[in-house]
């Protein structure tokens, strides 16, 4: 039996962690899947068929592991840390700079 507890998912801004079953794009375990970028993926133990989590990613700029929630991370044609996002607010359109507002007073 192999060890799998090893590959463990952390996000580095809320320190969500969770076991990964597969990093990349392309999990084997969903035929037709393709993602639009390599994540961190497990199985949804819930489904008995082709389910899948999708735990988090990579920050395309500054290469932080964050997880998918708003609090986190926004893709917009890449993945971006909220950190890179405030940071670089002014490169997002003017519809996703608002989203971020919106959030920013929650
Ligand atoms: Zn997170
Ligand atoms: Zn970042």
């Amino acid at each position: 039996m192999e060890e799998e507890s090893s590959k463990q998912f952390s996000c580095d801004i809320c320190k969500f962690k969770a076991n990964y079953e597969y990093y990349g794009s392309k999990p084997s375990f969903v035929k037709s899947l393709v993602l639009l970028e390599e994540a961190y993926l497990m199985r949804d133990p819930f489904t008995s068929d082709a389910g899948l989590i999708i735990l988090g990613a990579h920050c395309s700029t500054c290469k932080k592991c964050v997880c998918l929630t708003g609090e986190c991370s926004l893709f917009y044609t890449k993945r971006f840390c909220m950190e890179c996002v405030y940071s670089n607010i002014n490169e997002f359109p003017l519809e996703i700079q608002e989203e971020i507002r919106k959030k920013q007073k929650g």
